[in-house]
């Protein structure tokens, strides 16, 4: 095996900022690598280091936090977490946030380690921590770009979500389905879609009709078939499976209205 001397480091030669900022900073360093190479634009990202909270209630359910995140631009599933503060130590921020973000106390934090965020070309940190017993309590102050919900799941009752997906002959790609617990976006599932043999056998029995429109009492409610498209009468996300019996042929207006409720 190599030793670290074999495996050497890189020497900073110069650094550029780019961005300095408190929440992020941004520098093109040139670096030489240890066989002699230099790398000129090497970008190195500065964010402060944060807190990751695993806590546990008494009846061993975790508490998760379900927020919308920008970066990804989706509502997630996350465990509690947050920024370091200026003069606070890890812990006491750990505290802070399970407090401010979900409203749950614990007495005993249990320090798991510290890791890089992303030790290629990240310098900031984070911390875990695991806290047994929490309960409600406490003052929520969530600062103004959170909206944060907190839910308490079991490990049976994330096993028993995965089970249930990993079984339904609609999910297309099951290598999503970590991605969909933890985002909620059915896209990662890629829902199996009605076929053309399914559509034509809907639509025969419905003899053309739309049945919203008949609803709507509308002049027409006869269409051809290129002029429906299939809809799921029980969402897949409510369990409605992609089937015949499951399935209705709307005229597109109607069709797309309901998919935008
Ligand atoms: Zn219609």
């Amino acid at each position: 095996m190599k030793s670290e001397k074999e495996i050497g480091c890189w020497t900073t030669l110069s650094v550029k900022e780019i961005l300095d900022s408190p929440w992020l900073k941004i520098a093109k360093e040139s670096c030489r690598l240890p066989h002699g190479k230099i790398i000129s634009d090497f970008y190195t990202i500065w964010q402060p280091d944060w807190v990751l909270i695993l806590p546990k209630t008494r009846s061993g359910k975790w508490v998760l936090t379900k927020q919308y995140r920008h970066g990804t631009k989706a509502i997630s599933l996350e465990f509690p977490a947050g920024i370091v503060d200026k003069g606070e130590s890890p812990l006491e921020a750990a505290k802070r946030e399970l407090e401010e973000e979900v409203s749950y106390l614990g007495s005993s934090f249990k320090f798991l380690g510290e890791f890089p965020m992303n030790p290629d070309r990240h310098r900031g940190k984070f911390y875990v921590f695991v806290v047994n017993d929490v309960e409600k309590g406490g003052n929520r102050t969530q600062d103004e770009t959170e909206n944060i919900v907190g839910i308490e799941l079991s490990t049976e009752e994330l096993e028993t979500k995965i089970v249930a997906l990993m079984q339904d002959d609609d999910i297309t790609k099951r290598s999503g389905i970590y991605e969909y617990l933890l985002s909620g976006n059915e896209k990662h599932l890629n829902i199996r879609v009605f076929t053309d043999n399914e559509k034509r056998q809907v639509y025969e029995l419905q003899k053309g009709i739309c049945p919203h429109c008949v609803a709507e009492h509308r002049e027409k409610t006869h269409y051809e078939l290129e002029e429906m498209e299939a809809d799921h009468i029980t969402p897949w996300c409510e369990g409605g499976k992609t089937s015949v019996e499951n399935c209705q042929m709307l005229c597109k207006e109607h069709n797309r209205r309901k998919s935008n409720l």
